[in-house]
C-alpha cells in the first residue's frame, strides 16, 4: 500500500467548459474568478456562464491507473464511530412522528422501508487525506456538526474490485446520492473530479463490497496539556473570564449576517466569548486559503470552568490535521484496523472469479 503525499496548498486544475481550455490556478486565482474578476485565459468565459470553467483532473494523475487506485490508501472521516457498517440502520434515527408523515397516514405503507433500503444503497464516498479533512471542516462549518466527534477512516480496497473506466466530472446529486448497482458483477468502484473537498483530486464512490480493511482514529488528536500553544490559549481565556461584561462588542467576525449582527446588539457578548472568538480567528489564520474559511468550532461558553483547555486544544488539534499529517498518518500505522469481510452474495461472485 502506498501513501500519497499531503498537501493543502497545492495548485488546482481547471477545464473551460467552453474553449477545453486546461490549466494550473493557486488559491488567490479561484478567490478572484469566484467574485468575477478572472475569466479563462483563453476565451474569457466567466463564473457566471453556465459553461464555466470548473475543476479538473490533471492528465497525469496517477489515479487513471486502477492498480494505483488499489495500492493506494483512500480516506473517509464521520461522526459515525463505526463505518462501513452493514448492519446501519437508517430509519433508528426516524422517530414515530416522521415515519407516520412519510407513510402519510398509513396511506403508503412500507414508504419507510423502501427509503432505508435507498439510504443503505448508496454509495460510500473515499478520497484523499485532504478530501477527508475538509469534508469534516466543512461539516462543523455548517453548524450541525460544530460540537460533533470525527473519527479518520483509512481504507484499503481489495485487490478484486471492480472500477468503472475513465474518471467523471462530478454529478449533480452526485454526493450520497449515487446509486451503484447490486449487482455484483458490475463495477463497485467510480471515480469522479471532487469539486467540493480538495478541489481537482479525485474520489471515489464505491460499494461496500470493494473494501478490504479500514483503520480508523478519533480526530483531532488529542493536544498534550503542557503544550506551550495550549497553555498560553488557555491563559488567556482564564483572563477573559475574570473580565467585566463589554457593553459594546467590536464586530470582529467578518462571516456574521445581519440578523446575528441585530441580535448581538441586544445581548453583550462576554470577554470570554470575545477572546474565543478572537483565538479562532487567529487559529484560522495558520491554515491555507482555500481551509481557512471553514475553521468554526463551537464554544460552549456554559462548561468553560468545568475544562478551560477544551477549546483551544480543539482549535489547535484541528489545524494540526493541516499541518502535521504525518502525526496522523503515524497514528493511523498503529491501529491494526479491521477486515470487512463480503456478504454471503458477493462471496459466491468473488469465489466464481477465483
Ligand atoms: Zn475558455
Amino acid at each position: 500500500m502506498s501513501e500519497r503525499p499531503v498537501d493543502f496548498d497545492r495548485l488546482r486544475y481547471m477545464r473551460c467548459w467552453t474553449c477545453a481550455h486546461e490549466w494550473e490556478v493557486d488559491a488567490a486565482w479561484l478567490a478572484r474568478f469566484d467574485t468575477g474578476d478572472e475569466p479563462c485565459p483563453k476565451c474569457g468565459t466567466d463564473c457566471t456562464s453556465e459553461h464555466r470553467p470548473d475543476f479538473w483532473v490533471r492528465p497525469q494523475n496517477p489515479a487513471r491507473y486502477d492498480d494505483t487506485v488499489r495500492a493506494w490508501y483512500w480516506y473517509h472521516s464521520s461522526t459515525h464511530a463505526v463505518w462501513p457498517d452493514r448492519d446501519f440502520d437508517p430509519a433508528a434515527q426516524l422517530t414515530d412522528e416522521t415515519k407516520r408523515r412519510m407513510e402519510h397516514d398509513g396511506l403508503t405503507p412500507g414508504a419507510v422501508e423502501r427509503w432505508a433500503a435507498r439510504q443503505k444503497s448508496k454509495a460510500l464516498h473515499i478520497g484523499t487525506y485532504e478530501a477527508a479533512i475538509e469534508n469534516m471542516l466543512r461539516r462543523m462549518n455548517d453548524q450541525r456538526d460544530a460540537a460533533s466527534q470525527f473519527y479518520l477512516y483509512r481504507v484499503q480496497l481489495r485487490s478484486d474490485c471492480v472500477i468503472e473506466p475513465g474518471i467523471h466530472p462530478e454529478l449533480p446529486g452526485l454526493m450520497g446520492d449515487v446509486e451503484l448497482s447490486a449487482d455484483a458483477q458490475k463495477a463497485n468502484v467510480f471515480r469522479y473530479v471532487n469539486v467540493c473537498e480538495d478541489v481537482s483530486s479525485v474520489s471515489l464512490a464505491i460499494e461496500i463490497s470493494a473494501v478490504w480493511k479500514v483503520q480508523s482514529i478519533p480526530i483531532p488528536l488529542p493536544v498534550d496539556a503542557d503544550d506551550p500553544g495550549l497553555r498560553e490559549a488557555t491563559a488567556r481565556l482564564l483572563a477573559a473570564a475574570d473580565r467585566p461584561i463589554e457593553q459594546t462588542r467590536p464586530e470582529d467576525d467578518d462571516d456574521t449576517g445581519p440578523l446575528e449582527r441585530l441580535r448581538r446588539r441586544h445581548t453583550p457578548q462576554t470577554p470570554l466569548a470575545s477572546e474565543a472568538g478572537r483565538l479562532r480567528h487567529e487559529t484560522a489564520d495558520l491554515l491555507p486559503l482555500l481551509q481557512r474559511q471553514q475553521l468554526r468550532v463551537e464554544f460552549d461558553e456554559a462548561g468553560f470552568a468545568g475544562d478551560p483547555s477544551a477549546y483551544p486544544a480543539k482549535l489547535i488539534g484541528l489545524v494540526r490535521l493541516v499541518s502535521d499529517p504525518q502525526a496522523i498518518l503515524d497514528a493511523l500505522n498503529q491501529q491494526p484496523g479491521h477486515l470487512v469481510p463480503p456478504a454471503p452474495g458477493e462471496q459466491s461472485f468473488l469465489m466464481q472469479e477465483r
